[in-house]
């Protein structure tokens, strides 16, 4: 290990627990909750297993009317819940890492809609967030919640958690509404005054460990500042927090902090550095006597060491870095700070939850979700039998690098790589150029410097290959990994047909690789940017135009520009962004029409509203085509095949169909981990963990074990 970082590896005493080092995953979504207890054991053992001294629940719910459903969290109301969180310490405690809940009652901020109950607030406001609103609660609403959250932390003691947080973080929290007078209206004592609004939160702290003795530490997860609010009901760091650490460090082990809101918290490579909270930590560090965690997206070892030797934190709180990578501490304990999976900040992951409650994926970690239903390991990878059959893959974006890597690590002898650009990394090397998202370069970084260390992976560029050149090259298994291209007429999924004229203009057609990869230079001064993809792509494209001073109108068929970026929590940044830059933003409006100085267009609510706009060129963000030829021209010619001795011809990632980057990753992960089985082309099945009339517990486990006996070969160090 380097000496720098031997602060990060001293124990610290958090109540009556010890943290064996200073890696704390923070509690964080993941879609699993109770309802997939074994994805939520082995998802949250493996940062156990990865070397992190504690390892958190997402929020929990302590009471039915803390009911967010579709939104998956952890609960605690019933011997049931008990149970499956049960697994999730068994599997944490296994590996000698301390289990933390952070207990949750959602107020305005719950949707009820399994339970159809009401939630109560300190007033009666209703949330932006759900759309809700709630019944402001009178003195028995608040003792008898305060009584849900003492029965959840007695369960969760009786579980073996070691750590009990009650949060009041932005998004979720009671005892946040009672703190924050953008929420609490109250004249009692429980309003009004900084003391008066802390009292519930204090109230509750108290009896929860009252209840739960010296069994656990309690922690308060604890939203410092509410950050970017420029209103007189703002909660600031300065006086409030302080305050508020004044009022209850006596009685916390733990102080879990956070600034802002959910899409600050959550802070997006695009518009957010590593740790940019530490000023606001720094306020209030001289009154906490406590121990503080906080999360800032900490990769980088020697920001850590940083962040922690000058005491600012004690512990280093991650999740996003964990999702990405579980073995952090392990890598940094082993001096291999250059293995560390790098999250880039895209926020992929936390998009399939805020996008109805989905399950955690990673653009960075395939495996991740996918420890228990899977059966797979970030670190651990099976030996093949098959192991001498010459591979070659032809494409070395996402997909392609992300299963040369695997095959290369399951000891595959000769992987060749190959690609028709001078560098590997596909679409992520131009994608990366547009405005923030640097950061996504770690996608090819990774890879790069993973392929570089292994002697039986050969990576050649700068040759593209056609059928020819693939029947004479000597592998066995051929790998199609040709990715995909933006679509130039206009076909979008609003009308799966071209925009009339834009073939017929081509100078003044632009698609995303034009601008991007080929630097077409884009002449004139009015640019219409046309997204129908709703992610990064048109509203980046727009940004990077308008800082070139160009006059940028971004037109959509959709009700929000940049729908998809919501959930990923960049959409009111990129909006901010945006009009900063003077874009002008066209909702619901589909193009009909491209010609020269003109393209026109209808509102798709009404298609007898017309409109144009006086333009001089038009970059087309619409969907992508699979670039298909290769892996068809193979397919089509089996005699050949056999007689250049190529036994299967596989594809994966963007030109099976155009995705996200996560899902390419996934895809060559996939095939790589799968290659040597009888029908590689069709994944094989996974735990599903829905309620299966007939089924034991012992029949999941028979379909893991089919899934993948695992045999670990490579990373010794690791095991
Ligand atoms: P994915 O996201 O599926 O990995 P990308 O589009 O990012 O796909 O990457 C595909 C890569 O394949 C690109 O870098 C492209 O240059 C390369 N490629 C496409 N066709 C060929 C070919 N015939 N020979 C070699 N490389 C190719
Ligand atoms: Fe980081 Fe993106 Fe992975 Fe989330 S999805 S952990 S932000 S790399």
């Amino acid at each position: 290990m380097d000496p720098r970082h031997a602060p990060l590896f001293e124990p610290i005493r958090v109540g009556p627990k010890t943290f064996r080092n200073r890696f704390y995953v923070a509690p964080h979504c993941s879609g699993l909750g109770v309802e997939y207890p074994g994805a939520q054991a082995y998802l949250r053992g493996m940062r156990a297993e990865g070397g992190w001294a504690a390892v958190n629940t997402e929020y929990c719910a302590v009471d039915a009317e803390s009911d967010d459903s579709p939104w998956v969290q952890a609960r605690l109301l019933d011997e049931r819940d008990e149970a499956n969180l049960r697994l999730m310490v068994e599997r944490v405690h296994e590996f000698d890492a301390l289990a933390g809940v952070q207990l949750v009652y959602m107020g305005a901020d719950h949707t009820g809609y399994v339970t159809r109950l009401p939630a109560g607030g300190p007033s009666q406001v209703a949330s932006a967030m759900s759309g809700h609103s709630c019944y402001a609660m009178d003195k028995s609403d608040i003792r008898r919640i305060q009584q849900s959250y003492v029965a959840a932390a007695v369960r969760a003691r009786n579980v073996g958690f070691d750590l009990i947080q009650v949060a009041a973080r932005e998004g979720f929290s009671l005892p946040l509404q009672f703190l924050w007078r953008y929420w609490n209206h109250r004249t009692d004592e429980y309003g009004g005054s900084l003391e008066n609004r802390t009292r519930f939160w204090r109230e509750t702290l108290e009896q929860v460990r009252e209840a739960v003795g010296d069994d656990c530490a309690i922690v308060a997860g604890f939203c410092l500042d509410s950050f970017n609010d420029t209103s007189d009901r703002a909660f600031k760091v300065s006086d409030d927090g302080v305050g508020v650490v004044e009022l209850l460090d006596d009685i916390v082990d733990l102080w879990d902090m956070q600034v802002g809101h959910l899409e600050d918290d959550v802070s997006s490579s695009r518009f957010f550095e590593p740790f940019w909270q530490r000023d606001y930590i720094e306020q209030v560090r001289p009154y906490a006597k406590k121990p503080i965690a906080a999360v800032g997206r900490f990769t980088d070892p020697e920001l850590m060491a940083r962040a922690v030797g000058d005491g600012v934190i004690d512990i280093i709180g991650a999740a996003r870095p964990a999702i990405s990578d579980p073995f952090i501490p392990t890598k940094i304990r082993e001096g291999r700070g250059d293995d560390i999976r790098e999250c880039i900040g895209c926020n992929m992951c936390v998009s399939r939850f805020n996008n109805g409650g989905g399950r955690i994926v990673c653009t960075q970690n395939a495996t991740v979700g996918e420890e228990y239903r899977r059966g797979w390991h970030p670190e651990k990878f099976n030996a093949s039998d098959r192991a001498e059959d010459p591979v070659l893959i032809i494409g070395a974006g996402p997909a392609g690098m992300e299963c040369a890597r695997v095959l290369g690590e399951r000891g595959f002898e000769a992987v060749h790589l190959a690609e028709a650009a001078t560098e590997i990394g596909g679409h992520v090397n131009w994608v990366s150029q547009l405005p923030g998202l640097r950061t996504w370069r770690r996608v090819v970084e990774y890879r790069e410097a993973q392929l570089a260390k292994m002697s039986n992976v050969t990576v050649l560029t700068g040759k593209h290959f056609d059928l020819e050149d693939v029947l004479d090259y000597g592998a066995s298994t051929v790998i199609v990994a040709t990715g995909a291209s933006w679509d130039r007429t206009g076909t979008s999924p609003l009308t799966h047909v071209p925009v009339s004229g834009a073939d017929a203009y081509p100078t003044m057609v632009f698609t995303p690789e034009d601008v991007m990869l080929e630097k077409r230079a884009v002449d004139g001064d009015r640019v219409l940017v046309y997204d129908c993809d709703g992610y990064f792509m048109g509203s980046s494209l727009a940004q990077k135009l308008a800082m070139e001073g160009k006059k940028v109108t971004l037109v959509t068929p959709a009700d929000q520009v940049g729908s998809y970026l919501f959930h990923t929590d960049e959409g009111g940044h990129v909006m901010h962004a945006l009009l900063d830059l003077g874009v002008e933003l066209v909702t619901s409006h589909a193009l009909d029409g491209i010609e020269p100085g003109t393209v026109s267009g209808h509102n798709v609510y009404h298609s007898a509203k017309k409109i144009s706009w006086s333009v001089d060129a038009v970059v087309l963000v619409t969907q992508r085509r699979s670039r298909n030829d290769l892996y068809e021209q193979l397919t089509a010619a089996p005699d050949r095949l056999r007689s250049a001795e190529i036994s299967q011809v596989l594809r994966i990632g963007d030109c099976v169909e155009p995705r996200v980057i996560a899902e390419a990753v996934f895809d060559g992960h996939r095939l790589g981990r799968e290659i040597d089985t009888p029908d590689p082309a069709t994944p094989l099945p996974f735990i599903r963990e829905q309620r299966i009339l007939g089924w034991r517990d012992e029949d999941y486990d028979g379909v893991l074990r089919h899934v993948l006996p695992l045999t670990p070969v490579s990373r010794t160090s690791l095991r």
